[in-house]
């Protein structure tokens, strides 16, 4: 029945947590310095919050040290800027992550485009989005959600060179940049958005579905061509009496039905967003040693 393998995000991300953790501390051994991360919230909304604590236990975890700051949800935005401005000057700090979304007062383009890009581990900044774009150019960081999930497609052993791919999404945070990445890998590359008509016959000819539309169990089982690759970024909630919190976490796959057509799949949770989190830690760490070892 069953006939997909599970990409097993959980354990990858683990393994590559502890490959983190050695180089950590080779390099500390090494220079007697230990890479830093400067996790900026604004503000007390809970799943904002619930992120920045994951995120800041897992870089104690590994030995990276987190500089935690927290802001106040009226902090003005040219106070938060000039928070930046400091964390860009702080050579102990070798990445900035501010978590989104900000309150609605501040805009979230200009404070993002004011981290220096030697230090944004996020990738969210327009130079590291344009190099990611560009021929023959590389960001100094890849996004953390779409460098996820090439890794998770690479350590399954899922060659992209010459694939059909499919991105469902384009947003400036997933769709877009996971779209660039498989570019650059050379895939063949389409992207489905809200406008897209019949995005069903288009997904049923990839060999690689991305699939970041947010929207709960929206691809089928006959919308995926038999053996592809499904990875599911998606993390919708949806309303669950029997769960305690009241709802579970679903993906923009149906699991159920497209584990039984295609070659592999994420299951969510425990797919992409464990490799979130490992993927900032791997580039605080590269940002750390771009630094450190020159
Ligand atoms: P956005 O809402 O910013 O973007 C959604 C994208 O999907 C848009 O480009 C939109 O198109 C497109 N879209 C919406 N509905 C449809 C539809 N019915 N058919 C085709 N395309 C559609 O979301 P994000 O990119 O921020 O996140 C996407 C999902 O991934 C969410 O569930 C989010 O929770 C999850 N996520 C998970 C992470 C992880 O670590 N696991 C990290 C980040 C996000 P248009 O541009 O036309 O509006």
């Amino acid at each position: 029945e069953n006939k997909a393998s599970l990409i097993d995000g959980k354990a990858i991300a683990q393994c590559i947590r502890s490959e983190i953790a050695d180089e950590v501390r080779l390099l500390s051994q090494k220079y007697g310095k230990v890479p830093g991360l400067a996790v900026v919230i604004v503000g007390n909304r809970k799943d904002s919050q619930s992120y920045v604590n994951m995120k800041r236990k897992a870089c104690a975890e590994v030995g990276i040290n987190s500089l935690d700051i927290d802001l106040p949800e009226q902090v003005s935005e040219p106070e938060l800027i000039a928070k930046v401005h400091e964390l860009n000057a702080n050579p102990e700090v070798h990445g900035i992550l501010v978590q989104l979304p900000l309150p609605k007062h501040i805009n979230e383009e200009r404070v993002l485009t004011e981290i220096s890009i030697e230090k944004d581990v996020d990738g969210f900044h327009p130079l590291n989005i344009g190099k990611l774009a560009m021929k023959g150019r590389e960001p100094l960081f890849h996004p953390c959600t779409p460098k996820g999930c090439l890794e998770l497609l690479s350590r399954s052993g899922i060659s992209i060179k010459g694939k059909k791919a499919v991105v469902v999404g384009r947003s400036n945070i997933v769709g877009l940049p996971v779209s660039l990445l498989l570019l650059k890998a050379d895939a063949t590359v389409s992207i489905v958005h809200s406008h897209t008509t019949d995005p069903k016959s288009i997904i049923r000819e990839a060999d690689i579905v991305i699939a970041a539309a947010g929207q709960a169990m929206m691809i089928k089982g006959d919308w995926i061509k038999p053996g592809a690759a499904v990875i599911d970024v998606g993390t919708n909630a949806v309303d669950d009496p029997s769960k305690k919190a009241g709802y579970r976490l679903v993906g923009d796959v149906d699991f159920h039905e497209v584990s039984k057509v295609a070659g592999w799949i994420t299951p969510v949770p425990g797919g992409v967003g464990p490799m979130t989190v490992a993927m900032l830690l791997r580039n605080t760490l590269d940002g750390a040693k771009h630094v450190i070892e020159q």
